[in-house]
């Protein structure tokens, strides 16, 4: 039998088609990994809260368990951190209950305290989210169908990139509650490269930073975190089979949808070539690293800054340049440069634009049919404002 690529034992594992590890070395490797992502960053000091946000999927049952050993260790290798967990209930189907409730007995085996809040408590502008602790939030009916209407009114693009808004929003709500500034979320490298694909394509080209890199700065509290980040579905699967980990499957991304075409795409593609996850990744970290934390004006829903920088063109003014092209005669070619002509077209197209929200929100607005943005939303958005 052929030998682990680090010590003389018998290889049990293959990573990568060709890499043979032994058990031992194998959780070692993706242990050190996961360490020296948060000790590079010398983000975290001692005894920080964090806040672990769990889906009850395999990624985020694998953070916890990592979490778990690394503040067990009784060496310089501790991780000093206080762990509080969170679950968010839904949007939509009916096993939600089911997982929930999975996800509570998981934190009972690992001694974590769990908050759970549902995903529709977004609508409501509320105070608190956190009620009770260890235990399922009672549910409100009329939340729930104004969240699902607002759903239903979206292509399933728009909502798979809308429940990810909502939900970092309202991570970044329970982290204040619970006085935790930081939040660690679940993302492994092939998440990632899914997520930088899919913000290419509806529009969050120029959000990269924050949604693909370790720290995510978007508020002045609370930092995201992305331990997991150099950690691919692969090693992923074969550390919860050697630890007999069972998480509670839940992939809430919809079908017929941008992003479930390009995880589709990018998991075949690295089927055969093994380095197309990590070539996607490192080519958003050649991405410029801009410090975003002094512009005041942000997206009500993302909370990202307008991107109105440069003299380069945008996604937007390329849209709306070629939508007046196609619905305008030729001799008025002289308006196509008037700045005042783009500017209202721009707001008739993408509501709220570059005012309350980004234009990867705006465009989230503009393809809402049914229904009208929730309450948290509209408040910031200032009704009256005729610039709708
Ligand atoms: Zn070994
Ligand atoms: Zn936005």
């Amino acid at each position: 039998m052929s030998k682990c690529k680090k010590c003389e034992a018998p290889g049990t594992i293959v990573l990568r088609k060709k890499d043979l590890y032994c058990d031992s070395c194998f959780l070692n490797n993706i242990n050190h990994k996961f360490r020296s992502v948060i000790g590079k960053n010398k983000i975290l000091s001692k005894n920080e809260n964090i806040l672990l946000c769990l889906s009850g999927g395999t990624a985020s049952t694998t953070l916890m368990d990592m979490v778990h050993y690394g503040i067990s260790l009784d060496s310089h290798k501790k991780l000093r951190v206080n762990p509080y967990a969170l679950h968010i209930i839904g949007p939509g189907n009916e096993d939600n209950v089911q997982v929930a409730n999975s996800v509570i007995k998981s934190c009972k085996h690992y001694g974590f305290d769990l908050y759970i809040i549902h995903i529709a408590e977004y609508v409501h502008d509320c105070t608190s989210l956190i009620k009770n602790v260890n235990a399922m939030p009672e549910t409100d009916s009329i939340s729930s169908n104004t969240f699902n209407e607002i759903l239903n009114g979206m292509p399933p693009t728009a909502q798979n990139d809308f429940i990810l808004k909502v939900k970092q929003n309202l991570y970044v709500k329970c982290a204040k509650e619970l006085s935790c500034k930081f939040i660690f979320t679940a993302e492994t490298t092939t998440t990632l490269a899914i997520n930088l694909l899919s913000n290419l394509t509806v529009g969050r080209g120029s959000q990269v930073q924050n949604d693909i890199g370790f720290c995510d700065k978007r508020d002045k509290e609370v930092t995201i975190l992305r331990p997991m980040k150099e950690i691919s579905k692969e090693e992923l699967n074969q550390y919860i089979s050697i630890k007999k980990i069972m998480p509670v499957h839940n992939c809430n991304m919809l079908d017929n949808s941008l992003q479930s075409v390009i995880s589709t795409f990018v998991t075949d593609l690295q089927e055969n070539f093994q380095s197309t996850v990590s070539s996607v990744c490192k080519t958003a970290d050649k991405i410029g690293v801009h410090d975003d934390s002094k512009y005041d004006s942000r997206c009500v829903l993302c909370k990202n800054v307008f991107n109105n920088s440069g003299s380069k063109i945008s996604a937007l003014e390329a849209t709306v340049y070629s939508r007046l092209v196609s619905s305008k005669k030729r001799e008025d070619n002289n308006e196509f440069h008037d700045n005042s002509l783009i500017e209202q077209t721009s707001l008739s197209m993408f509501p709220y634009i570059n005012k309350n929200l980004c234009y990867g929100c705006s465009r989230i607005y503009s393809e809402m049919t049914l229904c009208d943005l929730p309450d948290v939303v509209k408040v910031h958005l200032q009704m009256s404002d005729k610039s709708k």
